[in-house]
């Protein structure tokens, strides 16, 4: 199992609890190496597999190291599109082709260059056995995020077509394509953003009076990987504790 940005918040705990379920898995980090080794040492104490791996997603020829190095792991059954950015709070007015561009690279393109890889090694058409791809699409691809970070809600607007769209694609051929739309999880990204205080100020708000946890996410993407969501393909599911749930 690959999780893309498996180093911190919802792709750390899907990889611990991927390393459970027996995968051995490629932690993928962009730069935190120090947290993605205490990953693979917490999964390798737990008497799991992992291995981590530094490539930034939306470079093509680190994309093409990361699944070079995953190959040496063995056959890839499962991919976790999870690397995912979120730039400061912003109007539309205010963005830079340059924020643009990057946000769009790793979130959209990102998953693309990652599926790309796995569909060529998993197809049942081209050799392989089949596998599962898991994108990590986010309720604000509902909600749209105007007056905070349009462009963001647009990556992930973007990830929710993809789904669809590669779930038709490669139905034929072994490979089930599936996304969950998380709401509010306590994890790291909202300080990356610049808000370290959001969870904090928006969980008495939310339908829950919580924020969600990576773990429940996780536990959803396992799901969604498994042969238990066999008939799903296509599926994308909201774990947005009620958030982003349209009339
Ligand atoms: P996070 O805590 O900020 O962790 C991000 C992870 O992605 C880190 O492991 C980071 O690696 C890695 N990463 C960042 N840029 C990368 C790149 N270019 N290439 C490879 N890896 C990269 O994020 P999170 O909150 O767990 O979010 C995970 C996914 O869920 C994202 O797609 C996010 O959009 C989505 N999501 C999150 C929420 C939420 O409330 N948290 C809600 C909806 C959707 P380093 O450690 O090396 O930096």
């Amino acid at each position: 199992m690959i999780v893309t940005g498996g180093s911190r918040g919802i792709g750390a705990a899907t990889a611990r609890l991927g390393a459970k379920a027996g995968y051995a898995v490629v932690v993928n980090y962009a730069a935190n190496r120090e947290a993605a080794d205490a990953v693979v040492a917490e999964i390798e104490r737990a008497g799991g597999q992992a291995v981590a791996v530094r490539a930034d997603v939306g470079v093509e020829a680190e994309v093409a190291a990361l699944f070079e190095a995953a190959d040496r792991l063995g056959r890839l059954a499962v991919l976790v599109n999870n690397a995912g950015i979120v730039d400061a709070v912003a109007p539309v007015a205010g963005m830079s082709a340059e924020r643009l561009t990057r946000i769009f690279a790793v979130n959209v393109v990102g998953s693309f260059l990652c599926a790309r890889e796995a569909v060529k090694r998993m197809s049942t058409k081209r050799g392989g056995a089949g596998g599962a791809i898991v994108n990590l699409s986010s309720a604000a691809a509902k909600l749209g995020a105007g007056g905070s970070r349009v462009d963001y809600a647009a990556t992930k607007g973007a990830i929710d077509t993809f789904t669809v769209g590669l779930a038709k694609e490669v139905a034929e051929e072994g490979i089930s394509v599936t996304a969950v739309r998380p709401g509010i999880i306590e994890t790291d990204i909202h300080a990356s953003g610049g808000e370290p205080g959001r969870v904090a100020e928006i969980a008495a708000s939310l339908p829950l009076r919580r924020a969600g946890t990576p773990e429940e996410v996780a536990r959803a993407i396992l799901f969604l990987a498994s042969n238990e969501a066999s008939y799903s393909t296509g599926a994308i599911l909201d774990v947005s504790g009620a958030r982003a749930i349209l009339p």
